[in-house]
């Protein structure tokens, strides 16, 4: 039997980050980071690796959540010499459908009153819009334009369709290096002072309401005074571990990578999200074809909004990352996560609305490189941060399809819940407690938008 301070199960990027601000932010000694495999590894590595302060209420919660981890990414760049390749080209969200450019419109309004920067409609003309340069971070506008006039917005993006009659450019917003990011976070903690260990957490023994010990798949068992659970897409089976049923699921969700040799996602591109519906195009034989075949039938019909793509690598490289939820499928986290090896075409295809370049490749794409992972998600999509009713338990996860963006704070917060720190006004949002409230629950009845991409 050894003894340690915390133990954090989980090398993802909340448990790195959580170890991260305890260790080196608050000073925290003896951390042990338990994950069975490498860190990184399981779902941090198959993300898209994009950032946005641009989210929907109710409350400000999200928005701040956001805009703090982006602070604290930023000032991390910095001091890094942007080893992890922070840029802020933002995202584009585009559209070709008058309804959707009045609900772009509207929707537009929310994340401004919640503190993500004003909102800049460009009607005629283009002053005061501020193109993003395709690398760096810094005095770069926030908030976001809207760009209304279709000859504007093909004179910032002609490798649109030009069809598109809506733009609108969300600034405080881009991607960076996941696995660097994470790869400075655990050697800043390793240095002041965190361990790892490489096996599987059994159990978590709990005595009269409060951690005591955590048994690991080597034989060790580890005394310990707090314990957090970072599980990422097992943050339910570790929950229940201490008796705690968490409120989560897990969605599965694909990315494809191919060489986009041609350059139809132009280097240079923010990330570009089509928010239309639409139905495929295809040649009357290929309708023919799909129509025989029950399984693929779904795909002459209409599918949902959503396809996204951007330039992966460096300006001079030629991968890009293509990405679409055409069904959402809600199971099981099993790995390695079941492939839809259909999955690059049907987004190419659904990608080439937007971007017609695309057309080049249908039925010819260089050979694609397939991955996912899971969105562990709460209903509302908001994340679980903070103390869980046994004590010294504590959990950080639930981080859905934003948990490279919000690593950062949540780390900070979890770090603050633990050590006693002022918490700040976005904490009581993301404590599991939430659900014990009826308003809550009330609220969850009603929830619109939940800014899932
Ligand atoms: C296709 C896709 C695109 C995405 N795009 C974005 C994006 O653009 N921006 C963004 O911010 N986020 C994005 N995400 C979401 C983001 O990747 C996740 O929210 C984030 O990686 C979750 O991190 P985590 O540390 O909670 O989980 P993980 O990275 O899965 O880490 C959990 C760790 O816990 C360990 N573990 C679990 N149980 C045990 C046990 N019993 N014993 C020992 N170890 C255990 C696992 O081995 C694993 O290493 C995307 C996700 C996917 C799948």
């Amino acid at each position: 039997m050894t003894e340690t301070n915390v133990v954090i199960c989980g090398a993802g990027i909340a448990g790195i980050s959580a170890a991260y601000f305890l260790a080196v932010r608050q000073g925290v000694r003896d951390i042990l980071l338990v994950d069975e495999r490498d860190p990184l590894s399981l779902t941090s590595d198959k993300s898209t690796e994009c950032y946005r302060n641009w989210w929907p209420g109710p409350g400000d919660a999200m928005v701040a959540l956001m805009n703090r981890s982006i602070d604290l990414l930023e000032a991390l760049a910095v001091e890094s010499n942007n080893t992890f390749h922070l840029n802020r080209r933002g995202y584009l969200y585009v559209t070709a459908d008058p309804t959707q450019k009045i609900k772009l419109l509207r929707s537009a309004q929310e994340p401004p009153s919640l503190g993500a920067g004003e909102l800049r409609i460009h009607e005629k003309h283009d002053h005061g819009y501020l193109p993003s340069p395709p690398e760096g971070y810094q005095n770069l506008p926030d908030g976001a334009d809207l760009l209304l006039e279709p000859a504007l917005i093909r004179r910032h993006f002609p490798y649109l369709s030009a069809s598109v009659i809506a733009a609108l450019h969300v600034r405080r917003a881009g991607w960076f290096s996941a696995q660097q990011l994470g790869a400075y976070l655990l050697e800043k903690a390793r240095l002041a002072g965190v361990k790892r260990i490489q096996a599987r957490l059994l159990e978590v023994r709990v005595q009269h309401g409060r951690v005591q010990s955590v048994l690991l798949d080597n034989g060790q068992e580890i005394n310990l005074r707090t314990f957090v659970n970072a599980a990422g897409p097992f943050l339910k089976t570790v929950g229940q571990m201490i008796g705690v049923e968490l409120p989560v699921y897990s969605e599965l969700h694909l990315k494809a990578a191919f060489k986009d040799t041609l350059r139809a996602i132009p280097r240079q591109a923010p990330l570009l999200i089509w928010t239309d519906p639409q139905v495929l195009e295809w040649t009357q034989e290929e309708r023919e074809l799909l129509a025989d075949v029950p399984e693929y039938q779904y795909l002459l019909e209409p599918m949902p909004a959503g396809a996204h793509a951007r330039p992966e690598g460096a300006i001079d490289a030629d991968m890009a990352l293509m990405l679409w939820e055409y069904h959402t499928e809600i199971m099981e986290p099993t790995f390695p996560p079941p492939m839809d090896e259909q999955y690059p075409e049907i987004a190419l295809r659904g990608l080439a609305r937007m971007l017609p370049g695309l057309r080049q490749y249908f039925g010819r794409m260089p050979r694609p490189r397939l991955d996912g992972g899971y969105y562990t998600r709460t209903a509302e999509n908001r994340p679980l941060i903070g103390p869980l009713p046994v004590e010294g338990a504590y959990v950080i996860g639930a981080l859905s399809g934003f948990g490279l963006m919000a690593a950062c704070a949540a780390g900070d917060l979890l770090a603050a819940h633990i050590t006693g720190k002022p918490l700040p006004h976005y904490a009581p949002a993301f404590l599991l407690e939430r659900y014990q409230s009826a308003e809550y629950q009330q609220l969850l009845n009603t929830w619109g938008d939940t800014g899932q991409l």
